[in-house]
């Protein structure tokens, strides 16, 4: 077990009242209960816009919108960009989902043709289709194994030519539905279009965000490892059924 000595673990979740569909919020919760079966005391704490600037932030995690969901919290996400970048810079983990993944590159443009600026944590632009990507995606990333999920976006996303993505789409739209990349990762950071939520299928991603957030304590997660046979079993039964 981690030494419980320190304050808790400060989440801080990203725009939950216009930025969290298809059960994004499960990421959230999934940080949470696995930080507390890790032995680690967690506080979560919302940010939406207009509130105060969460200080002391050792995670951030925020979900996928509507494109009125992206166009409420624009303008604050500008406004905070600096700290948020900064936090970028010290390695601080954050998960981005869907719109939020979306504004955390440069730029995105609706579908209607209105531009919303990004933040430019991630080189990439996304610009609305015509058609919407729905379905479950199967993808496998280098460094976090198989990686499952539920993607519904109209967004085509395009990386600039040296960022990273999170992971390649083996069965799925991912970006973009043609060149085979799905994500992005900066740093600590990761952006997915994977709602489901992504993280109780995919134990793996949501460790690697909290032991990058002890990291930062000079902690590490304790070595014993949790009984993930049930998300295993779910993550598995997902890959196997590719859309
Ligand atoms: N509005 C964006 C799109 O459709 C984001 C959708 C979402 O977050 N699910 O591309």
């Amino acid at each position: 077990m981690v030494e419980n000595t320190a304050a808790p673990l400060r989440i801080v979740q990203l725009y939950p009242r216009d930025m969290n569909i298809y059960g994004d919020w499960g990421n959230t919760l999934t940080l949470k209960r696995r930080a507390e079966r890790h032995g680690l005391a967690v506080e979560i704490v919302d940010h939406n816009p207009g509130d105060p600037w969460p200080e002391h932030a050792e995670l951030f995690v925020g979900g996928g919108g509507q494109d009125s969901g992206q166009f409420r919290v624009a303008e604050d996400l500008q406004a905070v960009a600096p700290r948020l970048l900064d936090a970028v810079e010290r390695g601080v983990p954050m998960l981005a989902i869907c719109g939020l993944y979306q504004l955390f590159g440069r730029s995105f443009r609706t579908g209607a043709g209105e531009t919303l600026p990004g933040i430019g944590i991630f080189d990439l632009e996304t610009v609305g289709g015509t058609e919407r990507l729905i379905g479950n995606i199967v993808t496998e990333s280098p460094e976090l194994g198989t990686i499952v999920g539920y993607e519904n976006h109209s967004g085509l996303t395009h990386l600039g030519a040296g960022q990273e993505p999170l992971a390649t789409v083996v069965s799925g739209a991912g970006n973009n539905g043609e060149d085979g990349t799905e994500g992005a990762r900066t740093r600590n950071v990761l952006g997915s279009y994977l709602h489901g939520s992504l993280l109780p299928k995919n134990p793996r991603v949501a460790d690697f965000l909290l032991s990058r957030a002890l990291e930062l304590r000079g902690q590490s997660l304790p070595a014993a490892p949790l009984d993930d046979t049930l998300a295993e079993r779910a993550r598995d039964v997902a890959a196997s059924r590719p859309r």
